[in-house]
């Protein structure tokens, strides 16, 4: 309470004790004969704003006060007319009390509206008939930008313009007594406002119109959220169904409920792969409920619903796995996006290869909203295929070649065991057939035929391996016994050239994961070029193979030789059909390359510092998924 209000409570209960004690003197003291006692009731008036307590304290005080007067006064005329007007008098003070008291209360509960009306967030107008404001509320003052002040008898339609369809609203008015509807206002500040308003009409108790009251609810931002809602979606669609791309909305939670419940955190990929079928149903459990275009034309579907259940991606087992398992075991470990491969049937039966690319929507964190897009991929794999079928193709070309460069040397590194084990027939058939054959030169003959026989045998075995047209395969390979089988291979080209070939070791060399053949045929294909460059320096220096496990990762081939040298910049050695020979192909070390880079490795040619050059390649240590992807692509 103020300090006002205080002091005026203080000056009304001054005046009706002052008043209390007149009344009391002119009614005791005076001889007027008359019911001065009534004028009590106007002290009780008095003080009724002051709340109840000072009501009944101002009614008991005058009730006192008049019984004292008429006794003091009376007391031996009790049946005279003073009698008459004490009892009026008193029956006056009651009377106004009791209606001071309604009429307390009635204002009590009028202002706890009026705050119940402040508090509301909504807008409260009250309005009379000629359209004139006489009530206006926090509410409508915050939103509308008129304090109270400005509105209350203002005219409101100069305060608020806008789109109000008045007609309709009159109409309602008059056959309902209500009206509810959007209409548009306009702010003190000209901004346009969308409202969700309610009109009650007003009357007084006979029934006639007093006015209107108005309240509103603010649905701006509402309709500008909706709106940017619609437009989102609308664009959403947009994206969806012409991106030209396969996409689907999936329901997944009920897979994934199915999926978690076999286990979870690092138990549930080897729940998975124990119990197969559990992603045949959890595939039934997938709920596509939205696909586009391009979704249907992949799967061959003429409806969404075809595709409902999410059997459609159940897909067959590629090399990586099931996608299913990888898409579910990712999710449940809160990946929001998968990107993985599947090789799926279509409705019709035929198999497509896709990419899938799995992202949980923001409103579908339970994986209930899931967008699959789907990326057709099964040309690129038909190509992809094609090209490995001729890359084996021409690698194994490559093979042959070298071969028949190398068919003189193999012709006589097979004659020679050949011409070897027919002389030791012939002697060891002399030691047999003398007077008194000789036994032990026998065995010896015949040990050198079988020894001889299984050089020719080796060589052969060499040869075989090399030619051979077979599908690549990975395996631990002995480096430094695949040098050697080279350089053996390699013997008599080696001879006539006038050189040699050493093999150095640097470290320890593990066994490497690689496929032999073809590691063997870049192996030859260097010790070649190698010869070739040096008998084309007229050199006989000889050609150093190293073998270098010292690195950490890899392991170092390098051939170096003293020969010609490399014309021109040695990073084009690599180049299909890059030649520098009157009969060269220039396919040798461009195969080469393709072959060391699926392994996983690197090859390099530089020109040494003295005469000839240097061609090295390496081998990981261990081989990694990518090589291991990248050599199915040369093979
Ligand atoms: P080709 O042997 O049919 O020419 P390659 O791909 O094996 O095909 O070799 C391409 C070219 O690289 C050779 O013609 C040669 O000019 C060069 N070359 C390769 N190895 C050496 C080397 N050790 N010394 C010098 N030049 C070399």
């Amino acid at each position: 309470m103020t300090t006002i209000d205080q002091r005026r409570r203080q000056v009304v209960i001054l005046a009706a004790f002052i008043s209390l004690l007149l009344i009391f003197a002119a009614d005791a003291l005076s001889p007027i004969d008359g019911a001065v006692a009534v004028l009590y009731t106007g002290v009780v008036l008095m003080v009724a704003p002051l709340g109840r307590r000072f009501i009944l304290a101002a009614g008991y005080i005058s009730a006192v006060l008049t019984a004292t007067a008429f006794l003091w006064g009376h007391a031996n005329d009790l049946v005279s007319g003073a009698l008459l007007r004490f009892a009026v008098s008193l029956v006056a003070i009651l009377i106004t009390v009791l209606l001071s008291l309604r009429d307390r209360s009635a204002r009590v509960t009028l202002a706890e509206q009026g705050r119940i009306l402040e508090l509301s967030h909504d807008t409260v107008v009250i309005r009379d008939p000629s359209g004139v404001v006489r009530y206006w509320n926090e509410g409508a003052a915050r939103l509308y930008g008129w304090t109270r002040g400005e509105a209350i008898g203002r005219q409101c339609d100069d305060l608020l313009q806008g789109i109000v369809p008045v007609e309709e609203i009159n109409q309602s008015l008059r056959r309902t007594g209500a009206w509810s509807g959007e209409i548009v206002r306009t702010r003190r500040d000209g901004t346009p406002l969308v409202l969700a308003t309610r009109w009650l009409q007003r009357r007084d108790p006979e029934g006639r119109p007093i006015g209107v009251i108005e309240t509103s609810a603010d649905l701006t931002e509402r309709r500008r959220a909706q709106a940017e809602q619609r437009r989102s979606e609308h664009r959403f669609s947009t994206i969806f169904n012409s991106g030209g791309f396969a996409a689907l909305e999936c329901d997944l939670s009920g897979a994934m409920r199915l999926v978690l419940a076999a286990g979870t955190g690092e138990e549930l990929a080897p729940a998975v792969r124990a119990y197969p079928q559990l992603l045949d149903k959890a595939a039934d459990e997938i709920r596509i409920y939205n696909a586009n275009t391009a979704a249907l034309v992949m799967f061959e579907a003429e409806t969404t619903a075809d595709l409902s259940s999410g059997k459609v991606l159940r897909g067959s087992k590629q090399d990586t796995g099931w996608a299913l398992e990888t898409i579910f075991t990712q999710l449940a470990a809160g990946a929001m996006l998968v990107e993985t491969e599947a090789r799926f049937a279509t409705l019709s039966g035929q198999p497509i290869d896709a990419v899938l690319r799995l992202s949980v929507l923001p409103d579908g964190v339970d994986w209930s909203r899931v967008l699959l897009m789907a990326f057709d991929v099964t040309e690129r794999n038909r190509a992809r295929a094609k090209i490995e079928q001729t890359s084996v193709e021409l690698a194994h070309a490559g093979r042959v070649s070298v071969l028949g460069q190398l068919a003189a040397s193999i012709a006589h590194e097979v004659n020679q065991p050949l011409a070897a084990i027919i002389n030791y027939g012939k002697s060891g058939k002399r030691w047999l057939t003398r007077a008194e054959p000789d036994l032990v030169e026998v065995a010896d003959c015949l040990d050198k035929i079988v020894s001889n026989g299984n050089r020719a045998a080796d060589v052969v075995g060499r040869v075989r391996s090399l030619a051979r047209k077979s599908a690549p395969q990975a395996g631990p390979v002995d480096l430094a016994a695949l040098v050697q089988d080279a350089a053996a291979l390699l013997a008599r080209e080696t001879r006539s050239a006038g050189t040699a070939i050493r093999i150095d070791q640097n470290g320890r060399l593990p066994q490497v994961e690689c496929d032999r053949v073809q590691v063997q045929q870049v192996v030859v294909n260097l010790m070649m070029n190698a010869l070739q460059a040096t008998r084309g320096a007229g050199s006989s220096s000889e050609i150093r193979v190293s073998l270098d496990g010292t690195a950490d990762d890899a392991i170092v081939v390098a051939v170096r030789d003293s020969g010609t040298g490399i014309a021109g910049d040695p990073h084009r050695i690599f180049d299909p059909f890059f030649s520098t020979k009157p009969d060269g192909m220039g396919l040798g070390l461009s195969i080469c390359k393709t072959i060391i880079e699926a392994q996983g490795g690197s090859i390099s040619a530089s020109n040494n510092v003295g005469p000839g050059a240097t061609v090295a390649f390496t081998l990981p240590r261990k081989a990694s998924a990518e090589a291991a992807g990248a050599r199915r692509l040369i093979s």
